[in-house]
């Protein structure tokens, strides 16, 4: 025998009956999409690696250690390009819209689903090919459209079950404009130059390069400097305040709660303004289920028109790991019915029938091959199925199926008409 090959490490098959959770979730989060007004966008999967560090930045963990990044096959001039797995979406979003001038006309909602691909250490919401849901609203300036984008992140959570305060908290701050930034930079490294001592090697590094992510540290021996730290929040001006402000009023009219977290920085350096995460307590370290906020530098960083954007994204893995934890189960999908079928010799006037019968809307499971009456019941039962359908030799003769309900103890067997499907169809589905 040949050696069995195996998924590559952090990656995952997502098999019956989890894909139904999954294709549950997604349909959940769409039908709140399309309630805002957001419309999909697919980019590829493959983008020139540029992209990603002009877009995510030099000096951050995904672009310095996780990123799958190759050198593509020299073509016939010799010519190889450097090119990315996607570690996130915004990115190539951006690349798209400028690509296409596709913010000419205004702005735009957009929402993508899709694999991303870092290269961390695999461990329990944590993965190196992991989904996300993102949005995108590009080309609004106000707070209202990043309270909106808020909202319809507290909606998303709140229709899948997830319960505000029990299950999920919204962390919010404000990172003011890059003046604003550079004031408290100054400060910050100050601060951090007076307990250079304590910073590991990634924080004595990012010191001068990225003061503000050193903050953004997992490591507990750096907690209290990290919270004596200069506070942005303390440096921001007028409009800044005002947009923050903006915001909060929003937030606060419509009943969202959240605690103002000065060390929120997120992980990638295009945020500007508004920057928020919902965080679970339930996932361990791997708590932040979604994150995201205000880019306004990012599209005239990638060459296009200055133009303000604001977005998130969400791990759909761990919403789908925090909704398990919560005992939050979507019923797996059965089908209407299972088709019985004791003899080949039927099964040609059987599986038009069946055709009928999907024709009219019905989802119906035939059995394959003809095996014994017993076994096929028994396949019947534990499809979930509402009825079985009896194709017997007898039945087909008198151009009729037996409708047997399997979850009814109380209800009858009846005998339906072959030729008159769609008479009788509306019975058997699911209303
Ligand atoms: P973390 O701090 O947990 O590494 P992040 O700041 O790197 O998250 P983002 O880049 O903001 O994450 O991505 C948005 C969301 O995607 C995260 O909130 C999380 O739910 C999910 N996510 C990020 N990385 C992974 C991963 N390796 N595996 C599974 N989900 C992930
Ligand atoms: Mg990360």
């Amino acid at each position: 025998m040949s050696e069995i090959l195996k998924a590559v490490k952090g990656m995952n098959d997502i098999l019956p009956p989890e894909s139904a959770r999954w294709e549950w979730l997604e349909a959940r989060m769409r039908s709140v999409l399309q309630r805002y007004g957001y419309q999909n966008v697919r980019t590829p999967i493959v983008e020139p690696t540029a992209l990603f560090v002009r877009g995510i930045g030099e000096v951050t963990d995904i672009v310095e250690k996780e990123m799958y990044a190759f050198e593509d096959r020299a073509d016939k001039h010799g010519q190889a390009e450097h090119l990315a797995l996607r570690p996130e979406m915004t990115a190539g979003v951006v690349r798209a819209m400028i690509e296409h001038a596709f913010l000419r006309e205004g702005g735009r909602r957009l929402y993508y689903f899709g694999p991303m691909f870092r290269r961390e250490r695999p461990q329990k919401g944590r993965y190196r090919q992991f989904h996300q849901m993102g949005i995108e609203a590009l080309g609004f300036h106000g707070p209202d459209v990043d309270a909106e984008v808020i909202l319809l992140g507290a909606r998303l959570l709140k229709e899948l079950g997830l319960v505000d305060g029990e299950h999920v908290r919204l962390e919010l701050n404000c990172l003011g404009e890059l003046p604003e930034r550079r004031a408290h930079r100054e400060a910050l490294i100050a601060h951090l130059e007076a307990h250079k001592d304590l910073l590991d090697e990634d924080g004595q590094r990012r010191l001068y390069t990225n003061p503000l992510r050193v903050l953004d540290t997992k490591n507990p021996a750096l907690q209290d400097m990290a919270n004596a730290a200069p506070k942005l929040l303390d440096f921001l001006g007028e409009a800044s305040l005002a947009h923050f402000n903006g915001v909060r009023a929003i937030l606060d009219a419509a009943g969202i709660r959240y605690t103002i977290n000065p060390r929120l920085v997120r992980g990638l350096d295009y945020y500007n303004l508004t920057v928020f995460e919902w965080i679970t307590d339930k996932l361990g370290a791997q708590g932040t289920v979604c994150g995201g906020g205000r880019y306004d530098g990012l599209i005239e960083q990638l060459g296009g028109k200055p133009t303000p954007a604001v977005g998130f994204g969400m791990g759909l893995e761990r919403m789908l790991l925090l909704l398990e934890e919560v005992g939050v189960a979507p019923a797996a999908p059965v089908p209407d019915a299972y088709a019985i079928v004791p003899a080949a010799d039927g099964l040609p006037r059987v599986m038009v029938a069946l055709e009928a019968l999907r024709e009219a809307g019905v989802s119906v499971v035939l059995h394959p091959g003809q095996s014994s009456m017993k076994s096929q019941f028994k396949k019947a039962d534990a499809s979930g199925a509402r009825f079985a359908l009896i194709f017997g030799a007898d039945e087909l003769a008198a151009g009729q199926v037996a409708v047997k309900p399997l979850r009814d103890a109380t209800a009858e067997q009846q005998l339906r008409p072959l030729d008159a499907v769609a008479d009788w169809a509306s019975a058997l589905r699911n209303a």
